[in-house]
């Protein structure tokens, strides 16, 4: 079926009013869990084939994920759905006040290939929930992930209601060629830039969760050890493949010496001397990627690393010392097993270096000094963060989870999810028993009560 009949049929659907049904919602829901219940070694398995992405990683970061935010969303729809009575006013005394929640209609979502299966699956979550239809296109440099994708969507729903459609670029921009109701983006800042021109052209509302370069500061009061093992974690998982992992290391300078030993020692620990015979370390997506990588190694000081075997697309964890801020490795996010680590020694040295790239996705700050560490919270902007630990922030469902400036427009998680696909619509209900006049014409006298009653309500 081409892509203009799926989405007049996703319409025609939407307009019965079935999407909205709140029973239908919940049992499209658990459908769906049961079908990824059921399919869960397979799902496994795709990312396995896709990039050598370790099963535990895979139960931590994708499929757990996914499941969990079905169960939440099960249990709490019927509330979430319900009219919300706000406080009234008395300017319109008498009467009632509420938020309904209303479905946009026809979304677009668009999945990256880091994380294809929970972050196709979660916005998902959230579109279906609000009453949505849902074109999904997931990333075509992961095909074993989309087509399992595609095949839990298919043998559950009609493409009526969630239609996956797989492909790549060209594919893409026939997608962003319709019009849509809202369109969820996660993905670069280059497509990001592409998604948000296209929506503007009929003023679609979009959610973009972009990436950046995420500043990783620890003090001369971190925790060495304990540090290490968070970086080495946050950085190493899904082989550096991560939106909100640490891009580079800002480090007091007394420390950085006995650091950089505390993060060679955990590498080691985490996946032992030879690492490409690890099972715990997954594999660069693509040859573009593993190019794009190693090339930025080129002319870089390695203190840890440096391995990599094309054949394999594997790039081993490695450490860079002090690289130039103006080299390709400081230009652009890095996304590969790579950290640079720079060292300051002023609250000022930082500054020059977080200030020289745009708002990055996530921040973190490794320091036992409070006050230093709400310092740069408040100075700082950036899409979220966690102090003494990385990446963490994600997995607390009440924190909103989105970029700010070219990291990102809007944010997700949780009933948030609910809220992004849903526009909330204020209504006031009137009562008609009484009817004070002073608002009508004609005006004459009225004014001095008017400002005195405007005081008051
Ligand atoms: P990408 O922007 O290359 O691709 C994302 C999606 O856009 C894919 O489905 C792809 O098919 C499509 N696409 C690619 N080029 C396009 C074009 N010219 N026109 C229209 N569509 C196009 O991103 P990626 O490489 O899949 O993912 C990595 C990027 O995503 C990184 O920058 C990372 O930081 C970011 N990311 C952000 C988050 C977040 O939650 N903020 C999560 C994961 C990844």
């Amino acid at each position: 079926m081409d892509i203009t009949e799926i989405i007049k049929n996703q319409k025609t659907f939407f307009n019965t009013g079935k999407t909205k049904d709140v029973p239908f919602i919940k049992e499209t829901l658990k459908k769906l869990l049961k079908e990824i219940e059921k399919r869960e070694e397979d799902i496994l398995q795709a990312l396995y084939n896709d990039f050598k992405k370790p099963f535990f990683e895979s139960v931590m970061t994708e499929t757990e994920l996914v499941k969990k935010e079905l169960k939440e969303f099960i249990k709490n729809i019927k509330k979430w759905h319900k009219p919300k009575s706000v406080k009234p006013n008395l300017l319109n005394f008498p009467s009632s006040a509420k938020i309904y929640n209303e479905p946009y209609g026809s979304v677009l979502i668009i999945s990256p290939w880091n994380y294809p299966f929970q972050l196709a699956f979660n916005p998902l979550i959230g579109a279906i929930s609000a009453g949505n239809t849902v074109v999904l296109k997931p990333s075509e440099l992961t095909p074993n992930t989309s087509k399992i994708t595609r095949e839990i969507i298919e043998s559950t729903f009609k493409t009526e209601h969630i239609a996956v459609i797989e492909g790549g670029i060209n594919i893409s921009q026939e997608l962003l060629k319709q019009r849509w109701d809202y369109i969820f983006f996660t993905g670069s800042v280059s497509v990001g830039k592409i998604v948000y021109q296209s929506a503007s052209k009929n003023l679609t509302p979009v959610t973009l969760e972009l990436g950046g370069k995420n500043p990783c500061i620890i003090d001369e009061t971190a925790n060495i050890n304990l540090s290490a093992k968070r970086i080495t974690w946050g950085k190493f998982i899904n082989a550096g493949q991560t939106c909100i992992a640490p891009d580079y290391l800002l480090i007091h300078k007394s420390i950085k010496n006995i650091f950089v030993d505390a993060l060679k020692k955990e590498i080691e620990n985490f996946y032992g001397k030879d690492i490409q015979k690890s099972n715990d370390f997954a594999r660069i997506i693509n040859i573009n990627h593993f190019n794009r990588a190693t090339n930025l190694l080129k002319n870089q000081e390695i203190l840890f690393g440096g391995k990599n075997d094309i054949n394999d697309l594997f790039i081993g964890p490695t450490l860079i010392n002090e690289p130039n801020l103006e080299s390709d490795l400081m230009n652009d996010e890095i996304f590969a097993p790579i950290l640079p680590i720079i060292s300051y020694e002023t609250e000022e040295d930082i500054n020059k270096v977080i200030t020289k790239f745009e708002k990055p996705l996530a921040l973190y700050i490794f320091s036992n000094r409070k006050d230093f560490a709400k310092k740069l919270i408040n100075k700082y902007s950036f899409g979220g963060g966690t102090i003494n630990d990385t990446t963490v922030h994600f997995t607390n469902k009440s924190l909103p989870f989105g970029g700010v400036g070219y990291s990102g427009i809007g944010s997700y998680h949780g009933k948030q999810t609910f809220d992004v696909f849903s526009h909330k619509k204020g209504v006031i209900t009137r009562g008609t028993w009484l009817d004070i006049p002073i608002r009508y014409a004609p005006y004459n006298k009225k004014i001095k009560l008017l400002k005195h009653l405007m005081k008051w309500i």
